[in-house]
């Protein structure tokens, strides 16, 4: 069951420069960063009250934020909406007939499992599904 929305994924090309904008513009404090080496990413986290932001830089030409900023630019890349049942949302949605670009869930930022479906798909928007990790502490 989908239980929240958890975060929006922004594209940005340099954290450097979108973490101060975000804090300045927008008053918001940056509540960590972290390397997702899996996705080649860096990322930025900020709560906008208890929907997070999570800024995306990418670590590699390859990254599929790289691809993102060369195709459409800096903007929305994302959707994350919390699970309890990460498998069980993947399967729902598989049996809905959408595209799953992750038939299994990996280790993404913040202690979190996730999974994304095809944008293609969703109307465009790419979706990821994401739960805690059993026994993880929610850092973001
Ligand atoms: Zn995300």
């Amino acid at each position: 069951m989908i239980t929240a929305i958890d975060h929006l994924g922004i594209a940005v090309k340099s954290l450097d420069e979108a973490v101060p904008l975000y804090e300045n513009a927008l008053g918001l404090k940056c509540l960590g960063r972290e390397e997702v080496a899996s996705q080649k990413v860096r990322t930025a986290f900020f709560d906008a009250g208890g929907v997070h932001l999570e800024l995306l830089e990418p670590t590699s030409p390859e990254s599929p934020i790289a691809k993102f900023l060369t195709d459409r630019g800096e903007g929305i890349h994302h959707i994350a909406f919390r699970s309890d049942n990460i498998e069980g949302q993947l399967k729902q949605a598989a049996d809905a007939g959408v595209r799953l670009i992750h038939e299994k869930p990996f280790d993404g930022a913040a202690g979190k499992l996730v999974a994304f479906l095809h944008p293609k798909s969703t109307r465009g928007v790419l979706t990821e599904f994401c739960m805690p990790k059993p026994g993880a502490t929610a850092a973001h």
